[in-house]
């Protein structure tokens, strides 16, 4: 297709899905891998459909946490509607991986021999816009707000199996990931990664560090297992048992203020 062409068509969603708060509360929860939408351009980037189903599509089983736990809290939910295979929300533009050519060994045909035009159109229409959407909200908030960004993790990559049920991943907010860390170290049936299955580094994310520790907001970046919210029941467990904890993150990380 043409470069000059839009990449979004009248067929295509809006790249972010916003479910508003209905309470008063400090949290934004923002989710970059919760869609697996294509740009019907883009002829499904030449992969397989059964692909789709996997983890390199988007963050298994997210969306139905980050829609139960936005209801339980009352809070705002800004959502990724397309796969992490067109562009990747949470890597900076320009970074390798934005946009890869191969994910867990499976090769993406449509991201190979990109063109620089090819590239600015996926920032500029699907990246840019979801993230103008959270410095909105973040922009409009009166009271103090901490980040709350969802993702979820495979319990199997590159072969190797991986035994934390949640990890929370930090870098420059190390005070909210010690209380987090703590709250759910209690729980008791948790096997807890501190900066696991990822190291969050200014480089390799994007969203927390561009909205939260730029700005200096609290922020906590959650994993869960895939397997664990594969389904609705999970889903909804791990919606509740985060907004218990949240709330009571938020009022430590308050009192100590
Ligand atoms: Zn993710």
């Amino acid at each position: 297709m043409s470069s000059f062409l839009p990449l979004l068509g009248p067929e295509d969603p809006t790249p972010y899905r916003i479910t508003k708060a209905t309470a008063k509360g400090p949290f934004v929860l923002v989710s970059d891998h919760a869609g697996r939408a294509v740009p019907s351009c883009l002829n499904r980037l030449g992969v397989e459909e059964a692909e789709w189903e996997r983890h390199i599509a988007w963050d298994i089983g997210i969306h139905g946490v980050g829609i139960a736990l936005s209801g339980l809290l009352g809070a705002d939910l800004v959502e990724q509607v397309y796969s992490r295979l067109v562009i990747d929300s949470n890597r900076a533009p320009g970074h390798p991986t934005s946009i890869p050519a191969v994910s867990d060994r499976t090769e993406i045909a449509g991201n190979k021999a990109l063109s620089a035009a090819c590239r600015a159109r996926r920032e500029r229409e699907i990246l840019h816009p979801y993230h103008d959407c959270i410095a909105a909200i973040l922009g409009a908030r009166k009271s103090p707000t901490a980040l709350i960004a969802l993702h979820s993790f495979t319990p199997v990559m590159n072969g190797v199996a991986r035994p934390w049920h949640v990890g929370i991943l930090h870098h420059r907010d190390t005070r909210s990931a010690r209380i987090m860390l703590d709250l759910l170290r209690q729980e008791g049936d948790l096997c807890v990664g501190d900066n696991e299955p990822y190291v969050l580094t200014a480089t390799s994310d994007y969203t927390v560090p561009y909205h939260a520790e730029r700005a200096g907001l609290p922020y906590l970046e959650i994993e869960i297992r895939q397997d664990l919210i594969a389904d609705e029941a999970g889903q909804k467990s791990w919606a509740q048992r985060l907004a218990r904890l949240l709330p009571l993150y938020w009022n430590a990380i308050s009192g100590e203020n």
